[in-house]
């Protein structure tokens, strides 16, 4: 498998370019994110057991997310191009990547955006209920008044999108950083992407270093 891992904070574009890359450019997505909204959704016990922590804007303990990740990736072929979005977000989950000979990474992508940006796009974000395409406000409006362009759903406001969580999200992700991004340095994996720019044009980059 050759995995590139997503690091940045939420708001910072990482879900949105994997979903343009996996789409035009054969990578297999995996957004733990989006893998426990669905168990949340269906009512698994993983998802009971992620909801409390995921509504706080707190992170799912490791041993949860490492047993889910593994579970996914046991069943990727060994020579699939993998993009992993939201995973890892701490040094132990990094660790269990790379603790298996299988899901070492080749490649940790940092996407950097600045703090009152996250805000704003966390803030504006909305999501179709049903087919799970994104909108913002602000920056990508759907056509019609809080209805998906897509397939005509109800959009909605992730619960842990209101300012307050998010804010708290932010102070997570920046408690984590440091040492996430130190183990890839060490490790000679790490590349910085400026992810502030217009989408497409973030698309060409990323395409570019994947290539
Ligand atoms: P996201 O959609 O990536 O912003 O993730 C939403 C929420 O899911 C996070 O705020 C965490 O509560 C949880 N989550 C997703 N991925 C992880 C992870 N790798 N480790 C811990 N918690 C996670």
């Amino acid at each position: 498998m050759n995995i590139t891992v997503f690091l940045g904070a939420p708001g910072s574009g990482k879900g949105t370019q994997a979903k343009r890359l996996s789409t035009a450019h054969g990578f297999k997505h995996f957004s733990t994110g989006d893998m426990l909204r669905v168990a949340i959704q269906e009512e698994k016990p993983v998802g009971l057991k992620a909801k409390g922590f995921m509504d706080k804007g707190e992170l799912v303990p490791d041993s949860i997310m490492i047993e889910l990740i593994e579970e996914a990736l046991s069943h990727v072929s060994g020579t699939a191009k993998v993009l992993l979005d939201g995973f890892p977000r701490t040094v132990a989950q990094a660790k269990a990547l790379d603790s298996n000979p299988r899901t070492q990474v080749s490649l940790a992508l940092y996407f950097i955006v600045p703090e009152e940006t996250l805000i704003r796009r966390l803030t504006g974000r909305r999501i179709c209920k049903k087919c799970g395409e994104s909108f913002h406000l602000e920056f990508m409006p759907p056509k019609a008044n809080s209805i998906c362009d897509k397939c005509g759903s109800q959009l909605t406001q992730r619960p842990d999108d209101s300012e307050s969580v998010a804010r708290h999200r932010l102070t997570v992700f920046r408690s984590q950083n440091e040492g996430l991004l130190s183990y890839y340095t060490s490790a000679k994996k790490l590349k910085e992407i400026a992810a502030d720019n217009n989408v497409d044009e973030i698309q060409n980059t990323l395409a570019g270093i994947l290539k």
